[in-house]
């Protein structure tokens, strides 16, 4: 890790205390106020790539927190890198420019081989690659990601792959890729769960060898992409775990991910809530202050008690993780209670400011816009709803 005012090896070990998650958290919120609203406003309006503020959280060792001290990283647990993508948002900042380099990796430290994780993680963990792209969405399939259609067929030494990707966001940011793909046709296994595997890209080396990358700009500066592959070759020691048992290994990440992503709703509405609450005592019409009208407070506190209970889940889930315990049940919930908070407390924002959360200098919009993603991706609240119904009240899979 390299030396930085601000620093995740201030709890390095991996049942991070109360006391280490609070020194950690102060050590964000310093890191973040040298990114003011000016900052994102300059990037969302360019949809340019927050460098600085990547180079800053790298430097500082934050996007290592969950790679083990044996590999470079700082070794701590999901409570606390989910603290630090919280004081992230709630300071107004945005870590989805880099999120995916926290746990990305997951997939490669848990099923990789020993010399996999010797050769890659060290160097993810001291900035020098970057792992934070995660091609697993398809335009056809979509959120049935068994139905994917990428191939990636063994010939000698390497798997030819073909296909496309949509959403495969800091692709165009990123050295390394995780890739799910197709490596026995679905009608030749025996569950749809089969059959499917992943891979590590190196994408320096692909690009312009049968890896086509193409920005899609949207509604947020997300840095997101379509990602072609047309014959591309991957050396076969770049496939991760086992082949076929690919879904199975990309699972017990996506937990993680879920997780983090509550705890950016989190620190949105944490952010949102904040802002209303200094504008309504401050904001006089009919010579009171806004915030004395309960048409006003309530939906502030509502947003507040929502997210608090939110709140409440994602670290469950968080502390379940770190037990090693299966979470699936609270990840998902987690990302599905935070998600809607975040939402909620973002149009209580909008609805608060009046004529004035619609003014760019004022961050809302743009909050508002960021926000709104987290109840689509990474994993839609209806398909939460759907894994919820099945897997933890045993009804009738409905898909
Ligand atoms: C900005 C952005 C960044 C992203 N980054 C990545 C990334 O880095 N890597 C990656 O792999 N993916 C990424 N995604 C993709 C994201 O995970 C998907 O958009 C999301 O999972 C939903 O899939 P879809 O868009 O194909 O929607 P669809 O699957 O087409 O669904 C459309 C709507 O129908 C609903 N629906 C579908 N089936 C059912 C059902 N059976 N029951 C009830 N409702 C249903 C869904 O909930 C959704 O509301 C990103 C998406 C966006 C917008």
């Amino acid at each position: 890790m390299t030396e930085s005012k601000h620093s995740a090896a201030n709890g390095t070990h991996n049942e991070s205390s109360q006391c280490d998650i609070n020194i950690i958290r102060d050590s964000v919120r310093s890191l973040c106020s040298d990114f003011p609203g000016e900052y994102w406003q300059r990037h969302d309006r360019e949809r340019s790539y927050p460098i600085e503020f990547v180079s800053a959280l790298t430097d500082a060792g934050f996007l290592a927190s969950l790679i083990p001290e044996k590999y470079g990283g700082s070794g701590l647990s999901l409570l606390a890198a989910a603290a630090i993508m919280e004081e992230i948002h709630a300071s107004g900042c945005n870590g989805a420019a880099c999120h995916a380099q926290m746990y990305t990796m997951g997939t490669l430290l848990r099923h990789g081989s020993e010399q996999q994780k010797k050769k890659w993680l060290p160097r993810i963990a001291r900035g020098d690659l970057r792992l934070q792209a995660f091609a697993v969405t398809e335009p056809t399939s979509g959120s049935d990601t068994l139905s994917l259609r990428t191939t990636a067929s063994k010939d000698g030494d390497f798997y030819i792959v073909n296909g496309q990707k949509v959403w495969t966001s800091r692709a165009e940011h990123s050295d390394l890729m995780i890739l799910l793909a197709r490596t026995t046709p679905k009608d030749k296994v025996k569950k749809r769960t089969e059959g499917l595997s992943v891979f590590l890209v190196d994408m320096r080396e692909a690009i312009g060898h049968g890896l086509t990358i193409k920005p899609i700009r949207t509604m947020l500066n997300h840095a997101t992409t379509e990602v072609f592959f047309d014959d591309l070759k991957i050396p076969a020691e770049n496939l991760i775990g086992v082949e076929g048992r690919g879904f199975h290994q990309i699972l017990d990440g996506m937990n993680a991910e879920r997780v983090l992503i509550a705890a950016e709703c989190i620190g949105d509405a944490q952010w949102f809530i904040e802002k209303a609450c200094d504008y309504a005592r401050e904001r006089v019409v009919f010579d009171r202050p806004i915030g004395q009208n309960q048409g006003i407070q309530f939906p502030i506190a509502r947003a507040y008690a929502e997210t608090e209970a939110a709140k409440l889940m994602l670290e469950k889930a968080a502390c379940k993780f770190d037990r090693g315990e299966h979470c699936g049940e609270q990840a998902n919930i987690a990302k599905l209670l935070a998600s809607e908070a975040s939402w909620q407390a973002a149009d209580m924002c909008m609805q608060t400011f009046g004529g004035f959360a619609f003014a760019e200098d004022y961050d809302i919009e743009r909050k508002f816009r960021e926000t709104r993603l987290y109840r689509v991706a990474p994993v839609s609240n209806n398909l939460i709803l759907c894994y919820v119904a099945e897997h933890v009240l045993q009804l009738p899979r409905s898909y």
